[in-house]
């Protein structure tokens, strides 16, 4: 396994590669990132993983600074998972001193869920793709569906750039209780996690709902915002939405997306399900 730190040698190494595929990661590897390293092999010859705690899509009061960097253990879980290059650079690699600031956006979907409780997060998520992207020129690059929205953006930013990448959408990975992976759970208290097993448990029980014939989504949104509030969650948001415009639907008519953000403590969590009538 190469590990690189400079977009030089990164294209150095990409052009040794007929075909690559990338997995861009924020690091704190859990089985999620390893799931998306293994649909990337299924792929193309080539694995790349970037790890990049990215500033640009972070808010002033987000948790930029104190995102866990267990870079040891991340690079041992890359080597077991076969992956054959990791991209790690530094944020000054990334932002050289004087690069003026470009922005990518795609407002129909970005002034949404995600993006209208995290302003400019998309922006920052379309710009360091985008920067792995000319860098790496991946074939193929892997996205969680646990990250819909950022999936949605991406597919949507590569379509509209006509940009020759595959973007593969991946499954969420779960804990055997049912909660989500994710790096930031490593902030959770035992009580804490407890109490956030309430998203998982509220999509689930939404989907036993609708597969039972319930068609409306504001009863479908006010059981989900009862289950949170139960545990005492702060809820940012319950949505049923179409899964690619993000637009509010009524019913569920055709393939609705489920999504819920909520804070147990200080920590903010997602969650989503897709449900089909
Ligand atoms: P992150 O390091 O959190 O930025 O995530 C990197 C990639 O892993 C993104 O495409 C995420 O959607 C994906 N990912 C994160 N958590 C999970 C999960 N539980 N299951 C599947 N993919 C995930």
């Amino acid at each position: 396994m190469k590990i690189v730190r400079t977009i030089a040698e990164a294209r150095q190494e990409r052009a040794r590669c007929p075909s690559m595929a990338l997995v861009p990661t924020m690091g704190a590897l859990h089985q999620g990132h390893i799931s998306l390293i293994a649909v990337a092999r299924k792929h193309a010859p080539k694995v790349a993983v970037s790890i990049f705690v990215n500033p640009t899509q972070f808010g002033p009061r987000e948790d930029f600074s104190k995102y866990p960097r267990p870079i040891e253990a991340d690079l041992a879980k890359c080597q077991a998972a076969e992956v054959d290059l990791v991209f790690k650079p530094t944020v000054e690699e990334m932002y050289r001193p004087g690069l003026l600031d470009i922005v990518i956006d795609l407002p129909s979907l970005t002034n949404v869920l995600e993006g209208a409780k995290r302003p400019g997060h998309f922006k920052g998520v379309c710009q360091v793709v985008a920067k792995l992207f000319n860098i790496l020129t991946p074939d193929v690059a892997c996205f969680g569906e646990k990250d819909y929205q950022q999936l949605r953006v991406i597919t949507a930013m590569v379509e509209a750039l006509d940009w020759p990448i595959r973007i593969v959408p991946c499954p969420t990975m779960r804990d055997p209780d049912g909660m989500a992976m994710s790096s930031r759970n490593a902030y959770l208290s035992a009580e804490e996690r407890q109490r956030g097993l309430a998203i998982s448990r509220a999509l689930k029980q939404a989907a036993e709902q609708v597969k039972a014939g319930y068609r409306q989504t504001n009863r479908l949104i006010t059981s989900m915002q009862h289950a949170l509030l139960e545990q005492r969650l702060l809820v940012d948001y319950v949505a049923a939405v179409d899964p690619l415009t993000f637009k509010a639907v009524a019913e569920v008519a055709g393939p609705t997306l489920l999504a819920i953000a909520a804070r147990v403590g200080s920590t903010r969590l997602i969650d989503n399900t897709v449900v089909r009538p």
